[in-house]
């Protein structure tokens, strides 16, 4: 009698095993409908076998084994046994987050046709340039693995470079597989993939579409009739029969890193996913990660630079540091930064004041009695939106209106504290009050709609002022826009983070991008406490290269990735005591003792110590090569399982964390 092993989507690293009279082992890939508890389950079958481990009157029946779409194929199999291994994560999790949701529904909705979508008329391809050209003949499209660093500056047409490999690997007959960090703020970039390939097939996945939608494309990527595929991190699981090239775009995004369920980097997992396939894969940034910079340096990937603009006409902004210790702020804007944006009023070109924190002010206080607006959930504040007048936690979503008065002393004065960009936006308006000023940032614009009319409203010249967030960072040309001023950034400069530098240098090289694209060159002023921190100095002389080898160098002195390689523990009890209290047994469990290439931290509590009425705390597991990390991991994570509390409590392992 065949028995089916199936995977469930469960936090348990087993398979389940069904009966299936009719089941052959063909049928190895497809999802199946079975018994489990009181109800019923979507699973995966892995493997159909003739005798299971379990006494036969033990099993249940598998209910329906579903041959809609085929089977998935053995390489998808490869990928996700892959990714359950290094993350520690149970397989069929993994594999089935990797499904639509339609697909893993119990009663799935009728299903219908999608609308074709229409060309648009073809878009010409611009004359290379010699570095592009260059860069192109490095990558053999049908030459097996191999990965490639991208590293060009804004402007210097590396979407030039990605349409004309993927051109040359659909010309092959393949399919390509385009990852970007979130679609939404990519649009433009859609438009040019659609555009210059108006034959083909294109479709996209990330989460804003709607499930059908969704579900459609993803059929039509597994079938082989979608020869391109642009997505988010969750894409690069999807079945692809005909992957013949893998990109991906700001490789050093870090929305690439799944942050809850499988926590995994969609980045490293393209790589992997090249390697198993033998195909190129090409990571492109203006600010590489410095894990892949150090990867491109140790000649893992073969590096390929583009130094200057694509337009030549397009200089790199000039970048100027304006020492706030010596000018006087108001409302946190200097003088000259003020005189900046007038004189860009007076030409009628575009200013773009850059500061990462939405909302009115990063808190409401009593001057009185001391009182701040925490979140009663969270070790965090609630943030003020003065423009729905909500106070609101931007981590668990917790909000409350304004009060009055103090809640604890009555006092009616009392006051936001900091600053947040309605705050700037309100002030600027008071300032310039002809100026007509947008703000960007996640209140203003939620939808992708939202973000179209946005971008068509800044590129019709409907704004002299924007303010906003890293919304207005990421990848769009403003022909108008001439000045970047950069409030805030010293929050980041001596963090206890040590990822912050990499982070703000990142930013600021982006945000900086946006400024003089087209003939008229930008400026960009950055505020700060700290002008002859090294950082704005690399920002200024716009050396990527030189920055990340100080960091680089700092990191290895300081043994933090990429040269050692890091898991951490994370537990989560309504009690800090408890999430502790776990975090030492497992510190203490005598397979910690067996691997001895391995340090253990103490347990300390996370930096956002309480979230959604959680405590919670973290223990780090360092090592100084990734097979030693690995090979304890599997092993401390089944003697984790095996504590009396483990059930008790919520607990994750996440594998090269990017927070701690
Ligand atoms: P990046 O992605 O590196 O920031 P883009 O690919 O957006 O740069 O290119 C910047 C600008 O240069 C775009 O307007 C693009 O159309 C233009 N461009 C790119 N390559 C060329 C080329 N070979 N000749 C002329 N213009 C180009
Ligand atoms: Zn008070
Ligand atoms: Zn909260």
């Amino acid at each position: 009698m065949p028995v089916l092993r199936v995977a469930l989507d469960l936090p348990l690293h087993r398979l389940f095993d069904y009966r299936a009279d009719d089941a052959t082992p063909a049928d190895v890939g497809l999802r199946v409908r079975v018994p489990f508890g009181r109800g019923e389950r979507i699973g995966v079958i892995v493997a159909v076998v003739e005798q299971s481990e379990w006494p036969a009157g033990q099993l249940k029946t598998a209910r329906e084994i579903l041959r809609d779409p085929g089977p998935l194929p053995d390489d998808f199999f490869a990928l996700c046994e892959f990714a359950s291994t290094y993350y520690q994560a149970p397989l069929g999790e993994v594999l089935l987050q990797a499904l639509p949701a339609g697909l893993k529904r119990l009663s799935p909705p009728e299903r219908r046709a999608g609308r074709p979508r229409k060309p648009p008329p073809a878009l010409p391809e611009p004359a290379l340039t010699e570095e592009q050209a260059a860069a192109i003949g490095q990558v053999d499209i049908d030459g097996g693995y191999s990965a490639h660093l991208l590293f060009g500056v804004t402007g210097s047409g590396k979407t030039e470079v990605y349409l004309r490999l993927i051109d040359q690997a659909l010309q092959l007959g393949r399919q390509v597989l385009l990852l970007v960090p979130e679609i939404n703020l990519t649009p433009q970039l859609e438009d040019r993939v659609r555009g210059r390939f108006p034959d083909r097939c294109v479709v996209s996945l990330h989460s804003e579409l709607a499930e059908a939608a969704r579900e459609r494309n993803w059929r039509s990527a597994f079938a082989g009739e979608a020869d391109l595929v642009l997505g988010t991190r969750l894409s690069v699981f999807t079945p692809l029969p005909r992957l013949g090239l893998i990109i991906v775009d700001e490789e050093h995004d870090p929305s690439f890193k799944q942050q809850d369920g499988m926590r995994y980097s969609a980045r490293d997992v393209a790589v992997v996913r090249a390697r198993q396939l033998a195909v190129p894969v090409l990571l492109g940034s203006a600010t590489p990660s410095l894990e892949s910079w150090a990867n491109a340096q140790g000649g893992r990937y073969k590096l390929l630079t583009l130094k200057e603009r694509a337009n030549p006409a397009a200089r790199l902004p000039a970048v100027h540091v304006l020492d706030t210790r010596r000018l006087t702020l108001k409302e946190g804007i200097s003088e000259p930064l003020l005189a900046a944006i007038r004189e860009r009023l007076a030409r009628g070109e575009q200013s773009l004041v850059f500061l990462n924190r939405r909302g009115y002010a990063p808190v409401l206080a009593c001057p009185a009695c001391g009182w701040v607006s925490r979140c009663q959930r969270c070790a965090a504040n609630l943030v003020l939106h003065l423009a729905d007048r909500r106070l609101r936690c931007h981590h668990c979503g917790f909000e409350n209106g304004i009060p009055r008065a103090c809640p604890t002393c009555g006092n009616q004065d009392i006051h936001p504290y900091g600053r947040g960009t309605q705050r700037v936006e309100e002030w600027l308006q008071g300032e310039f009050p002809d100026a007509r000023i947008l703000r960007v940032d996640r209140d203003s614009v939620k939808s992708r709609t939202q973000w179209e009319t946005m971008l068509e409203r800044i590129h019709g010249g409907e704004a002299d002022i924007l303010v906003g967030t890293q919304m207005l960072a990421k990848g769009h040309d403003f022909p108008k826009l001439t000045l970047v001023g950069v409030l805030g950034a010293d929050a980041a400069l001596y963090a206890a983070d040590w990822r912050a530098p990499e982070r703000l240098f990142a930013q600021l090289m982006q945000v900086a991008g946006r400024a003089g694209r087209a003939e008229l060159r930008g400026e960009v002023l950055v505020q700060t406490q700290y002008p002859d921190h090294p950082l704005f100095a690399a920002v200024a002389s716009h050396d990527y290269p030189g920055f990340a080898a100080t960091q680089l160098q700092e990191r290895e002195q300081a043994g933090f990735p990429p040269y050692a390689f890091q898991a951490v523990l994370r537990a989560e009890a309504p009690a800090m005591a408890d999430a502790v209290a776990f975090l030492e047994l497992a510190a203490a469990l005598p397979v910690v003792k067996a691997h001895d290439q391995v340090m253990l931290y103490d347990p300390v509590p996370m930096k956002m110590a309480r979230l959604a009425n959680l405590e919670r705390g973290q223990l780090l597991a360092e090592a100084f090569s990734r097979p030693a990390l690995q090979a304890f991991l599997p092993r401390w994570r089944e003697a984790i399982e095996g504590l009396k509390t483990a059930n008790k409590l919520r607990w994750h392992l996440e594998v090269d964390p990017l927070e701690l």
